[in-house]
């Protein structure tokens, strides 16, 4: 994507979040600085929130403050173009000049793309799925984003990403226009998160940091919340995932971290092939990031071993030299998995050979095509595309 590439490059050097992050135990409660708003339309996935009672605080808090109250519920795992327009439409009935999102990746990440075609009902999913096309946002409402899982950190990205079920592809979404203008990361809320979708989002996570932190639009913005999440998220994971407290609270914040890095210092092919092979695969998005950073590093680190050695050095990795530092960060990966219980490739995880061998043409080549092929430090074409993919599917090293 030659095109778009130079046009992201330019805008890369910009750093940008939302305006305003409220954090910790019933953040939620800081919904009432919201001041000289109408109307709320509150976007959330399937029960979850409900269950919790978190969408019935956010409903409260809302109303304490006078404003009027719409619920858009429903919006089920790795949301389809579908489910976008069907909620820009139930936006374009209500009006609403505030759109609050609560729950998962997936119910954010749709009430993103609504707010565009809410905002802009002539566009159509085609023109706006070049990165940094998006037309200019907040003429009709604010965003407002809490976070029920830790790991996509969609409450302070400027991405969005949207399935397109009849290819089975994933479309990455980007543009500063969707950074949220207030993300409220209630450590309440994750506290109800499963083991499963902890360490699968907790994976998801770390790969956003450790990408970002080679990202070729990484900055000295973004390096030291890229290093800060990485070290947090190897302290707080495990723990996370059987159920502390303090670690779930504590890898909430770092998720967030993780993100900031990310929407600025973007990502690489990880996510290029997560993106390509989640709905091939049927594999939660965390799960593919897990399976494939291993070997993912092993490719990259051809031109940043010290960057991966700088990384193992601050969690404090042994090794003298970069080779040995980088091979132990690659360890410590597969180690994390295994303390996860998350399986390392994807044979492992239940694709067969039949299924990757019908598929692995089309999504080496879709996963070139992926926007965040362009940010991954280095470069690659479809053929070692494909043995990066073998080498994960296989569980084998990268040597190439
Ligand atoms: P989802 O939002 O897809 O949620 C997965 C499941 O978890 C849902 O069934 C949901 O239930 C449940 N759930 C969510 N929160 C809780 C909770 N606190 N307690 C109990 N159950 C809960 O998960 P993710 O957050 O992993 O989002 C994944 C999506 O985000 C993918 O589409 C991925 O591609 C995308 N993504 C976006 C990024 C971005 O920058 N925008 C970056 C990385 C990934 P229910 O529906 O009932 O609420
Ligand atoms: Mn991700």
């Amino acid at each position: 994507m030659p095109e778009t590439a130079e046009g992201s490059c330019s805008i890369m050097s910009r750093f940008t979040l939302p305006r305003d992050i409220y954090y910790g135990e019933n953040a939620i409660g800081e919904l009432k600085n919201l001041k000289g708003y109408k109307r709320a339309i509150i976007v959330t996935g399937g029960s979850s929130m409900k269950k919790g009672g978190f969408l019935q605080k956010v409903e409260a808090v809302l109303k304490e403050n006078g404003l009027q109250v719409e619920l858009f519920e429903g919006v089920e795992p790795d949301p389809s173009i579908e489910t976008v327009f069907r909620g820009a439409e139930a936006m374009r009935k209500f009006e609403p000049d505030v759109i609050v999102a609560i729950g998962g990746g997936s119910p954010i990440d749709a009430a993103k793309a609504m707010w565009v075609f809410y905002e802009y009902p002539e566009k159509t999913f085609d023109d706006i799925k070049d990165p940094f096309t998006m037309p200019k946002l907040r003429t009709k409402a604010i965003f407002v984003a809490i976070p029920s899982t830790s790991g996509t950190a969609s409450e302070v990205t400027a991405f969005s990403v949207i399935t397109d079920y009849s290819t089975n592809i994933k479309y990455p979404l980007a543009d500063f226009e969707i950074t949220p203008d207030i993300a409220i990361l209630d450590t309440d809320i994750p506290q109800t998160m499963p083991e499963k979708l902890t360490a699968h989002t907790g994976m998801d996570a770390l790969t956003h940091a450790i990408e970002a932190y080679v990202a070729t639009a990484r900055s000295d913005f973004s390096d030291p919340l890229a290093l800060k999440a990485i070290s947090d998220i190897y302290d707080c994971l495990v723990d996370s995932y059987h159920g502390d407290k303090e670690a779930r609270g504590k890898m909430h914040i770092a998720q967030c971290l993780a993100g900031m890095a990310f929407s600025n210092a973007l990502l690489g092919i990880a996510h290029s092939l997560a993106h390509k092979t989640g709905a091939v695969f049927d594999i939660p998005h965390g799960c593919c990031n897990a399976i494939l950073l291993p070997s993912v590093i092993q490719y990259n680190s051809r031109v940043c071993m010290d960057r991966y050695a700088d990384i193992a050095k601050a969690i404090g990795l042994p090794g003298a030299t970069d080779k040995q530092l980088t091979d132990a960060l690659v360890e410590s990966i597969k180690e994390l998995n295994r303390k996860l219980d998350i399986k390392q490739s994807y044979k492992e995880n239940g694709v067969s050979e039949e299924l990757i061998n019908q598929n692995i043409e089309k999504i080496a080549e879709n996963a070139v095509k992926d926007p965040c092929t362009a940010s991954n430090p280095r470069e690659i074409d479809v053929e070692n595309m494909k043995k990066v993919l073998l080498c994960a599917y296989n569980g084998e090293d990268v040597t190439f």
